[in-house]
């Protein structure tokens, strides 16, 4: 039995739908299944204007956009994170300000970002991570007091709630991924939640490429035309179609899920004292099951795990590289040290979760880590 870090989960409606967009005839962008998934976004989000984008990267890329970030701005982000979060910002030029992880949790520090705010600040981009929720009202508040956008990376964040609200609709824009890793997926895909209405007209023309098409296809003006910078930023309707399969489901999707990291919180809660990390949810974040982690004491004791998790046909895997040491940042960065991200760079690893797991498998994962820490 061997046993993956991810399977993509299908629903067995993706095929139907899609056959269904073929035989219409209408392939491209912004059809009745792109419109079938910003009705499904709007009751999840309650928020202005919902997107369908390529990729959450693409989405990123929009909101740098949309906030008009300029060369020699600055954006404040979390150093653990993946490197859309910070291309999306260094596309247009603007210099990325990193903070350290919380100790208690890999998501950003929100008591360490008002240290890095000055004059060229433009953004902050609080990153979900796991799905757990930041701090949103420190963040929020720190926005408001320097007159800041923030943009939450939700990519990891669907259904999942800060204080009974939706991630992805606290700030003035969100983004979401529906990459074959993520809880609802489409192979690759995407979404830009609007929340703030001020930048709505525009993020649809930017959508499309540049140009008011949208409001030629409602009547709203009589030819279309290229009115503002843009790129090609909406997925195809097949795209739609699997996504739209995937949202009907999306309640036995999280579900199942949950079962799984709870079976794994449950059990493996005994590690606590003599071992690892296990996952911290604040009180104020609900769990959307996006993902299950250990914290080793040190990098040989991860490097180990994963070793005897993968001579048991288990396959685990560790994450992010902080950004600011990347290759191709680390020149760039001002050198203050990030030691809550350094360690879970190198003592997390991430075990199996996926929806069809059967719950010996699961089982069988918790044996073979308690056995390890025997
Ligand atoms: C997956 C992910 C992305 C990128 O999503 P894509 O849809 O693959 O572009 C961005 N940020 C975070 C935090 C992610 O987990």
């Amino acid at each position: 039995m061997k046993i993956g870090f991810n399977k993509p989960y299908i629903t067995g409606k993706e095929t139907k739908y899609i056959k269904n967009v073929v035989k219409n005839d209408k392939i491209s962008g912004n059809g009745i299944y792109t419109k079938k998934c910003h009705e499904k976004f709007r009751n999840l989000l309650n928020n202005k204007q919902n997107l369908l984008t390529t990729s959450c990267t693409d989405a990123l890329e929009m909101t740098a956009i949309l906030a008009n970030i300029q060369p020699g701005d600055e954006v404040v982000m979390p150093t653990y994170t993946f490197v859309s979060t910070a291309n999306a910002f260094i596309l247009r030029g603007a210099k990325v300000v990193f903070v350290d992880s919380r100790e208690d949790h890999p998501g950003m520090n929100e008591d360490k970002i008002e240290e890095v705010i000055n004059e060229k600040t433009k953004a902050i981009v609080p990153v979900h991570y796991a799905g757990v929720a930041c701090d949103m009202d420190k963040i929020l508040a720190l926005a408001k007091k320097h007159h800041l956008l923030v943009i939450e990376d939700a990519a990891q964040g669907i259904d999942n709630f800060y204080k009974g609200k939706p991630l992805g609709s606290i700030g003035d824009m969100g983004c979401f991924s529906f990459h074959e890793t993520k809880n609802i997926q489409c192979g690759e895909g995407g979404l830009i939640a609007i929340n703030n209405s001020n930048l709505s007209n525009r993020a649809e023309i930017i959508w499309e490429k540049g140009t008011n098409r949208s409001a030629f296809w409602r009547g709203e003006v009589d030819k279309y035309n290229w009115v503002d910078l843009g790129s090609s930023f909406l997925p195809s309707e097949i795209t739609a179609a699997c996504l739209y399969a995937q949202l009907e489901e999306i309640e036995n999707i999280q579900n199942k899920r949950k079962v799984i990291w709870n079976q794994y919180n449950d059990e493996l809660s005994s590690l606590k004292n003599i071992g690892p990390g296990l996952p911290i949810v604040p009180k104020y974040s609900t769990n959307n099951a996006h993902m299950f982690y250990l914290v080793c004491r040190t990098p040989k004791e991860r490097a180990q795990l994963i070793e005897h998790l993968k001579l048991n046909n288990i396959n685990s895997v560790f994450h992010y590289i902080c950004l600011h040491d990347s290759p191709y940042y680390n020149n760039k960065h001002d050198g203050r040290e990030m030691l809550n991200a350094k360690r879970y760079e190198e003592n997390l690893v991430r075990l199996p979760l996926w929806v069809n797991m059967s719950e010996k498998q699961v089982m069988f994962v918790i044996q073979k880590v308690l056995e390890f820490y025997k």
